[in-house]
């Protein structure tokens, strides 16, 4: 099988969140994480890097975009989706603009799309000015991001010092016209010289005429949202021996969470009050260890389904970054989430669900995980994931933050049990 779209996503949790949207289609995705070290063998119908290169320096964003790059062509991929966050989160200095004009050059195409859109999770564009919910992203908390603080709603020109060739707009008006005045648009646009299109959507059924529009392009950018109508637009039947469902191992299961969330907090609150619980104290882990936490899941009858968590309020929080400093909180309660899940795994769990966008990639990173095969989704972003981990066949689902209802442990348990 060789692949037909090509995802290259700034970080993990948006890889996930993509990854998830596009096997609503039913296609076969796979999700790698970081480039992999060896050349594609039997890729998946969509393959979906996930890079953390949100913040880094321009040069190592691009240098990481054209590596995979690289390997999405090998695996033979016709078309490449370059995945932001639905905030546009950058810098004057990049890294979506850079990125984007690094890829057009390796595919050698002169025009691509920017729709950071996302109806279903309040994100809108209107005459080039990014909503989040009924605010103006400059209004919104996104205005004091600690890394990307966005004090501009206008993405021509958050996307202008980013780039170097001209930025137009295709507005909503044309789009609400259908793809065929869009399409006609862009090309205006490109005789124009206009390399970068910000595109207006409000609505799901915007960015599916968006989709049909640039169904041919090498070359599309954008939140994960655009990308989901592409599979749909694809010849019938073409993919029909892609559409294998993924198959996920039986066995005990455990929840794991650092994810310190006011969502998180709920979900956490809702099932320890039926499920074997342990709380990890960073204070504690800082001079004992995580052993009391192992002695303590070693002693979980097998079908127990416990959860280990570091989730805590605000207040506790605090406590332990003063304590311990900020950063070193943070490790000690990953690396400690990190050992618990290897233990688990050892002594035959074969479901994970773990919350925490870093966390997630503290214990992928513990289990030896490098690619996912992505299953149903539990909630909008939230998809299981099989993974070959030591030999062994798992399931893992991983949640960042605010994702997911406060059932969403359950849910997630009771997902894999239905056909
Ligand atoms: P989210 O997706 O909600 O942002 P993350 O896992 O990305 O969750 O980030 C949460 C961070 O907080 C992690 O680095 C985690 O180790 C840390 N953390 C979790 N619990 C605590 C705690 N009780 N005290 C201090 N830091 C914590």
């Amino acid at each position: 099988m060789t692949t037909r779209l090509g995802c290259i996503a700034d970080d993990f949790t948006g890889a996930t969140d993509l990854a998830g949207l596009l096997a609503r289609s039913g296609v076969r995705v796979s999700l790698r994480i970081g480039v992999p070290d060896d050349p594609p063998t039997d890729p998946a119908t969509i393959e979906v890097i996930a890079l953390k290169i949100r913040t880094t320096p321009v040069a190592q964003a691009v240098e990481g975009a054209l590596a995979a790059l690289d390997w999405l062509r090998a695996a033979g991929a016709g078309q490449i989706f370059w995945k932001y966050c639905s905030t546009f989160d950058s810098t004057s200095e990049g890294n979506i603009g850079p990125v984007a004009e690094a890829l057009m050059d390796a595919l050698g195409t002169d025009q691509t799309i920017y729709c950071p859109a996302f109806p279903e999770n309040g994100r809108s564009i209107y005459m080039g000015n990014l909503f989040v919910g009924e605010q103006p992203l400059a209004e919104s908390p996104m205005r004091d991001h600690p890394l990307t603080p966005m004090r501009d709603s206008n993405l021509m020109r958050l996307l202008t010092p980013q780039v170097t060739r001209p930025v137009g707009l295709a507005n909503r008006l044309c789009v609400a016209q259908g793809a065929g005045p869009l399409a006609a648009r862009l090309a205006e646009l490109r005789a124009q010289g206009v390399a970068h299109v910000v595109v207006d959507a409000v609505a799901d059924a915007d960015l599916a005429v968006i989709a049909a529009a640039c169904a041919d392009m090498p070359l599309l950018t954008g939140g994960s949202a655009v990308a989901a109508p592409l599979p749909a637009l694809w010849p019938q039947g073409a993919d029909a021996a892609a559409r294998v469902p993924v198959v996920f191992p039986d066995g005990p299961a455990i929840v794991l969470s650092g994810s310190c969330s006011a969502m998180t907090r709920a979900q956490v609150a809702a099932f320890a009050a039926n499920h074997p619980a342990y709380q990890l104290n960073p204070v504690e882990l800082a001079t004992a260890g995580p052993d009391a936490a192992l002695t303590w899941l070693a002693s979980q009858p097998a079908d127990a389904t416990p959860i280990l968590y570091a989730t805590a309020d605000p207040d506790a929080v605090r406590h332990a970054q003063d304590k311990l400093g900020r950063v070193r909180a943070g490790a000690i309660v990953e690396d400690a989430l990190a050992r618990i899940a290897v233990a688990a795994r050892d002594a035959g769990i074969r479901r994970f669900v773990v919350a925490g966008g870093e966390t997630s990639g503290a214990v992928t990173s513990a289990l030896g995980v490098s690619a996912l095969d992505i299953g149903p989704e539990i909630a909008p972003g939230v998809p299981w994931c099989a993974a070959e981990c030591a030999g062994e066949r798992i399931a893992i689902a991983l949640k960042s933050g605010n994702f997911g209802a406060q059932t969403f442990f359950a849910d997630a348990l009771a997902r894999l049990e239905q056909p």
